[in-house]
């Protein structure tokens, strides 16, 4: 029997893996791979057999089903298994229905760390995802819920929207209604960590007009004091407060 290793390919291009993944999947005969994952990783598992189990959406349950049932059939059949994510496993990666499945079939596991896109677009804009002062947590949000509803909250100082690209404009509704002032900053990222990635600055309020700019592009939306500008206003003034022994 084999095992299963879940590996991050981190979000864009395929030096963003960690040297764990890359080591692990140098060790692959089989690789079970998504849309969203550089194809360069092929060379560094050139022998292993790549099985393209990408899909679009977030309700396809048949798909899920298949890729279960293929991470079982293969751990059967060979030593290494490699189920290759975009950014990280644990991030709205299905990475429960699929561990759930190994575990029940007693199939050994390993999960690799990656780098989430909320991180990614963070480092590409420069932007810290933690401020000193306004900006204590982050959370990590689907937009979209099982039933295909948006959504939006405010939980945390900085909001991180995956999922979200298709409806910006609704977005920006959805988060004045959360409780969010009009003149939020807000990033948009789209294909960070990519050569072409883009980036575009935006308030809550028009958030829609990031929507030409970044269609068809998986896109994060970061809303609230990580979205900030450095030497913005707010942060400023948390600098300053800083300076001046205020604590944080
Ligand atoms: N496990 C992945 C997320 C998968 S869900 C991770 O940790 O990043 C897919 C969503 O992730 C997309 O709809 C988009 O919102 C976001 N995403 C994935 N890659 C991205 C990238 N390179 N740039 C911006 N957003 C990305």
């Amino acid at each position: 029997m084999g095992r299963v290793i879940f590996i991050g390919a981190g979000p864009g291009a395929a030096d963003l893996i960690t040297v764990r993944g890359a080591r692990l999947l140098a060790q692959a005969d089989v690789v079970l791979f998504d849309a969203l994952t550089d194809p360069a990783l092929r060379e560094l598992a050139p022998s292993a057999k790549w099985v393209n189990v990408g899909k679009r959406g977030f309700c396809d349950s048949t798909g899920q089903a298949t890729i279960n049932a293929l991470l079982v059939r293969y751990a059967h059949e060979v030593g290494t298994v490699v189920r290759l994510k975009g950014g990280d496993p644990s991030v709205f990666g299905r990475l429960e229905e699929e561990l759930d499945t190994l575990h029940g079939a007693g199939i050994a596991c390993e999960v690799v760390p990656g780098v989430t896109a909320a991180i990614a677009a963070a480092a590409a804009t420069q932007r810290p995802l933690t401020r000193r002062g306004g900006g204590r947590s982050v959370s990590l949000t689907t937009a979209m819920t099982r039933e295909g509803q948006l959504h939006a909250a405010r939980t945390a100082d900085t909001e991180v929207f995956y999922m979200a690209g298709k409806q910006l404009a609704a977005l920006s509704r959805r988060l004045i209604k959360a409780g969010w002032a009009p003149d939020t900053p807000v990033s948009v990222v789209s294909r960070a960590g990519w050569p072409d990635q883009l980036h575009s600055d935006h308030t809550v309020a028009a958030l829609g007009r990031a929507s030409m700019l970044h269609a068809g592009r998986p896109t994060v939306v970061t809303v609230g004091a990580g979205a900030a500008a450095l030497g913005s206003l707010a942060d400023v003034e948390t600098r300053s407060a800083v300076a001046a022994g205020v604590p944080s």
